[in-house]
């Protein structure tokens, strides 16, 4: 099969062409149809995050059509649309599998890093963490639910019932989000990077009450935030543009260095967290919500050979929703 792998992190994917993946018993073999281009991928790439399998196929949002199945694999038939996630594989026995979050799982096996993934027109994955994709999503739409949607609706749910959310960062994640908080009757405030017009349109464009610079004030005291962007300077700032009781929640795998802050801006009851992974409930939440908002997503297609381009560009901002590769 052709494929885009990661031979060594700090370098560009290769083009390559490994021998076609076999199913194992409970997996399925899925021809790979699209596959989103998260940040995590460009975390991975660039070595921010220090264990992925070598060589490595990245992408951990996988739209495509079962054509094979290992020994007791059953849920799905061929030729069945699903959809493969970050989370790969969990031990369900230890102390998180066993309370409801397997999200959290000490053994968790991750598509994309630890698992071979969708920048490859074949791919396996244990069925149990496969999901069905809503009918009515091109393929290309779909993928960006994956990640982008689905960790991002854990982080709302992460925030509780704030009315005023702040999204910090609008991208593939605060694009989907933004549509499934407005659709929940809260109010949305994006910040964006200073000068960012196009992306404080877009984010308009999509139901934010308001946009504007993640350095200036914000109109009003937000009820709770998540942090997209990788860039911890903006936990401080989220919370300095917090009421009291706010929980501001960080949606990445990977943030630079959190500034040192004065207790009194945290005072109030006010929280930081941060949201890892997602769980399969979490998954069958979510694409269940989706197409009822109904959530729309904006993609910016690259064929699969243009990986190390799409990534470039995820890396310099250049498209303002989300990047899909057409295998
Ligand atoms: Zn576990
Ligand atoms: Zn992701």
């Amino acid at each position: 099969m052709r494929a885009m792998v990661l031979e060594r992190q700090r370098q560009p994917l290769r083009p390559a062409e490994p021998p076609d993946p076999r199913p194992a018993s409970g997996q399925v073999l899925v021809s790979v149809a699209t596959c989103g281009v998260c940040r995590t991928d460009l975390h991975i790439v660039d070595g921010d995050l220090t264990e992925p399998k070598l060589p490595l196929v990245p992408g951990h949002q996988i739209v495509g059509s079962v054509v094979g199945r290992g020994e007791r694999a059953e849920r799905f038939a061929l030729g069945d649309r699903v959809g493969v996630p970050w989370l790969g594989w969990t031990c369900g026995e230890c102390r998180y599998c066993t309370s409801g979050r397997e999200n959290l799982c000490d053994r968790g096996r991750f598509t994309g890093y630890d698992i071979d993934g969708g920048y490859a027109e074949l791919a396996v994955a244990d069925e149990r963490f496969c999901f069905p994709i809503p009918a009515g999503y091109p393929d290309e739409q779909a993928a960006p639910l994956l990640c982008a949607g689905l960790i991002g609706y854990r982080a709302l749910r992460l925030v509780g019932d704030a009315e005023r959310i702040g999204f910090y960062g609008f991208g593939a994640s605060a694009h989907i989000l933004c549509q499934i908080a407005v659709h929940q009757g809260r109010r949305v405030f994006a910040f964006t990077r200073e000068g960012d017009e196009a992306g404080q349109e877009f984010a308009r464009s999509l139901g934010a009450e308001w946009a504007g610079s993640s350095d200036g004030p914000a109109p009003e005291q937000l009820d709770g935030a998540i942090v997209f962007a990788p860039v911890g300077a903006l936990m401080p700032a989220a919370l300095r543009a917090s009421a009291k009781g706010a929980r501001i929640i960080s949606a990445g795998i990977h943030m630079s260095e959190i500034p040192a802050f004065p207790y009194q801006i945290l005072w109030g009851e006010r929280m930081l967290g941060s949201v890892a992974n997602l769980t399969r409930r979490d998954a069958e939440e979510f694409l269940r919500l989706a197409p009822q908002v109904p959530v729309r997503t904006e993609v910016e297609v690259y064929p699969l050979a243009e990986a190390n381009r799409a990534l470039d560009d995820l890396r310099a901002s250049r498209f303002r929703a989300a990047a899909v590769l057409d295998i």
